[in-house]
C-alpha cells in the first residue's frame, strides 16, 4: 500500500473521536496585547480608574458569555466562565494590580500583566487541573488587555469554512465561539484530554487534538491536514488515501437500528443527555434510546423549579423522539456538585457524602419528587417511546421501597382524578458501594439496574470526583471498580432485572468487549461515541468477551487490567 506522497504526522492527544479535512488557519491572540515600554509619568488614581472600568466592561463580557455557552454548549461547559468572574474579583489580582500603580508607578495594562504573572507561574507549576488554571488565568489577563488597549478581538466566529484551528492554546472564550458547521477541527500545542478546550471539543463534536507540543509552530498557514481526534494524530499535506479516509469519517458509521454482537445478541447503545437540545444529538448520532435523562437539567438554572406541566412536555418530547426505544429519565439527583440556589441546599462539609439524590427526594424535596413523578406517569401514557424511571444515588432498599410507595400514591391520586397515565418499568442507579452489596435484594425490586461509574468509582476508591489527584486511583480499569461492575450483573442473574451502565466508562469503545463479557445488557453514553461503540458491539464474540472479561477481573492490579485488555486474544 505505497503511494508516491508519504504524510508527515504530529502526534499529540486525540480529544474526541472523530476526524476532520481543513486548512490551517493560525489563531495567535496574544500577538493583539504586546505592550510598549510604560511612560515615565503615570496618573496612580486614573490609572486605577482604567483597572476598574476595564474590569467592569470585562464582568460584563463574561457574564453575556456564560450566558451563551450555556445555550450553545452546556451547563458544565460554561460554569468556566463563572471560575473567570472569580479570578477577576480575586483580592490577590486586585490588590495585585493596585500594588503594581501605586508603587510602582505601571500604567493600568502594565499593572494587568504583573499582578497575573506571579499566579500563572504558580498555576504552571503544578499538576493536572490545576496547572490547566493557568489558562484560566491567562484567558481572564489577556480579556482586560484587549478592554485596556483598545485590540481588536481575533473573531473565531468569523473564519472561512474547513478551518482548522491551530493555536498554542485555545481558551474556553475561544472554543466556545468555534462553528462545528464551519470548523473542520482544532489542534493545540498545549493542553490535555482533561483541558477545558478538549471538553468544549467534545461536547460540540468537533474533532481536535490537543498536546502536539513545539511541533506545531513549524506548520504553515494555509497547510492541508488531517485532524483524528480518535487517534491523537495530525497529518500534514496528507496523501489522497488519508483524506479520503477521514472525510469518509474516521469516526465510525452512524448506525440507526439497534446492533447486534457477532453472535446474535442485541446490546442496546443508548445516549445519555441534559438537556432538551441534546435529544436531538442523540437521534443524529444513532442512539437506540436515552440510558440517562438527566432530569436535574431542567432544574438548574432559574429562579423556581419546572412545574408539571413543563416537566411532561419535556419527558414526552424526549419519548416522541425515539418511538421504538426506551427513555430512561433519572429522578432529580440535586446536591453533591449539583447545587440548585433556590432550593436553599445546606451547607454541608462534604456535600458527596451529604444530602444528595435520592435522600433528598424522599426528603426536603418530597413535593418536587411527586410533581417529577405525576410529570413521569403522565407523559408515560403519552409518549411515542418506553418510559422508565430510574432512581440517584441508592443505598439501601429502603429508598427503594418508600419511592415505590411514593410512586403508586401519584398513580392512585392520578387514576381518582380520571388523568391519563401509565406505570413505567422501575430501576435504580447503582453507584454506591452499599448498592453493589445489596444488589441481589435490590433486583428483586427493581427491573433495571444502571451502573453510574462517574460515582461509583469514586465512591468505591474513595477518590473524589473532581480532585485530579487522585485520578489515577478512580480510574475505571481499577480491578476494585470492575469487580463492583462483576458483582452488581452477578446480583442480577437469574432475575428479571436488566443491567445497563450509563456511568462514563460506557463510552469508551476500547472497554466495550469488556463490559460486553462482565454481562451487561445495555450502554449508555455522550452521544458523540454512539456510533464508535456500536461499530464495536458488532465485532465481540459474547464467548471470547466472556473468557476475556473473566481474566481481566481476576487481576490484582491495574497495571495488569490494562496489559489482559491490550493482549486480548493472548492466552493468560
Ligand atoms: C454516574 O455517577 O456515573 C452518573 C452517570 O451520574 P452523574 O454523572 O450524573 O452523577
Ligand atoms: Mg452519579
Amino acid at each position: 500500500m505505497s503511494g508516491p506522497a508519504v504524510d508527515r504526522r504530529l502526534q499529540g492527544e486525540g480529544a474526541t473521536p472523530l476526524a476532520g479535512v481543513g486548512t490551517v488557519v493560525w489563531y495567535r491572540p496574544d500577538d493583539s496585547v504586546d505592550l510598549d515600554e510604560p511612560p515615565e509619568d503615570v496618573d496612580p488614581e486614573a490609572e486605577l480608574a482604567r483597572f476598574e472600568e476595564a474590569s467592569e466592561t470585562a464582568r460584563t463580557e463574561l457574564e453575556r458569555e456564560r450566558e451563551e455557552t450555556r445555550e450553545r454548549v452546556g451547563e458544565e461547559e460554561a460554569e468556566v466562565f463563572g471560575a473567570h468572574l472569580q479570578f477577576l474579583s480575586d483580592p490577590m489580582i486586585e490588590d495585585g494590580v493596585e500594588a503594581a500603580v501605586t508603587d510602582d508607578g505601571l500604567p493600568a495594562p502594565h499593572a494587568v500583566r504583573a499582578a497575573f504573572a506571579g499566579p500563572i507561574e504558580q498555576f504552571e507549576g503544578m499538576d493536572g487541573r490545576m496547572k490547566e488554571r493557568a489558562d484560566d488565568l491567562r484567558d481572564v489577563r489577556d480579556r482586560l488587555l484587549r478592554i485596556l488597549t483598545g485590540a481588536e478581538r481575533v473573531d473565531l466566529r468569523s473564519l472561512p469554512e474547513g478551518s482548522v484551528v491551530f493555536a498554542e492554546r485555545l481558551t474556553p472564550s475561544d472554543t466556545a465561539q468555534l462553528d462545528p458547521a464551519v470548523v473542520a477541527g482544532f489542534v493545540t500545542a498545549t493542553g490535555g484530554r482533561t483541558s477545558h478546550a478538549a471538553i468544549f471539543a467534545r461536547s460540540l463534536a468537533l474533532p481536535a487534538v490537543v498536546g502536539v507540543g513545539a511541533g506545531l509552530y513549524e506548520v504553515d498557514e494555509g497547510t492541508e491536514v488531517v485532524v483524528d481526534g480518535d487517534t491523537g494524530e495530525v497529518v500534514l499535506n496528507p496523501t489522497e488515501e488519508t483524506r479520503a479516509r477521514a472525510s469518509g469519517g474516521l469516526d465510525a458509521p452512524v448506525r440507526e437500528a439497534p446492533v447486534e454482537t457477532s453472535d446474535g445478541k442485541e446490546i442496546e447503545v443508548a445516549a445519555n443527555v441534559g438537556r432538551p437540545a441534546e435529544i436531538e444529538a442523540a437521534v443524529e448520532r444513532g442512539a437506540d434510546g436515552v440510558g440517562l435523562y438527566r432530569s436535574e437539567f431542567l432544574f438548574v438554572d432559574r429562579d423556581a423549579p419546572p412545574g408539571e406541566a413543563e416537566q411532561y412536555e419535556a419527558y414526552r418530547d424526549a419519548l416522541d423522539a425515539f418511538p421504538d426505544g426506551r427513555v430512561v429519565v433519572r429522578t432529580l439527583d440535586i446536591g453533591g456538585d449539583k447545587p440548585v440556589p433556590y432550593l436553599d441546599l445546606p451547607e454541608e462539609e462534604n456535600p458527596f457524602l451529604g444530602d444528595r439524590g435520592i435522600r433528598r427526594s424522599l426528603g426536603n424535596d418530597a413535593d418536587l419528587f411527586e410533581t417529577q413523578l405525576r410529570a413521569l406517569l403522565r407523559a408515560a401514557a403519552a409518549g411515542a417511546g418506553d418510559l422508565a424511571v430510574m432512581l440517584p444515588l441508592v443505598s439501601t432498599v429502603e429508598e427503594v421501597r418508600a419511592a415505590r410507595t411514593r410512586l403508586e400514591a401519584v398513580a392512585s391520586a392520578l387514576d381518582e382524578a380520571g388523568v391519563d397515565h401509565a406505570i413505567p418499568e422501575f430501576g435504580v442507579m447503582i453507584e454506591t458501594p452499599a448498592a453493589v452489596l445489596m444488589g441481589p435484594d435490590l433486583a428483586s425490586e427493581v427491573d433495571f439496574f444502571s451502573i453510574g461509574t462517574n460515582d461509583l468509582a469514586q465512591y468505591v476508591m474513595a477518590a473524589a470526583r473532581g480532585n485530579e489527584r487522585v485520578s489515577e486511583l478512580r480510574d475505571f480499569r481499577q480491578p476494585a471498580v470492575i469487580r463492583a461492575i462483576r458483582e452488581t450483573v452477578r446480583a442480577a442473574e437469574g432475575t428479571e432485572c436488566w443491567v445497563g451502565m450509563c456511568g462514563e466508562m460506557a463510552g469508551d469503545p476500547d472497554l466495550t468487549e469488556l463490559l460486553l463479557g462482565l454481562g451487561l445488557d445495555e450502554l449508555s453514553m455522550s452521544a458523540v461515541t454512539v456510533p464508535a461503540v456500536k461499530q464495536r458491539v458488532t465485532a465481540v464474540d459474547t464467548d471470547e468477551a466472556r473468557e476475556l472479561a473473566t481474566h481481566v477481573a481476576s487481576a490484582s492490579t491495574k497495571e495488569q487490567v490494562v496489559d489482559r485488555l491490550t493482549s486480548q486474544g493472548e492466552s493468560p
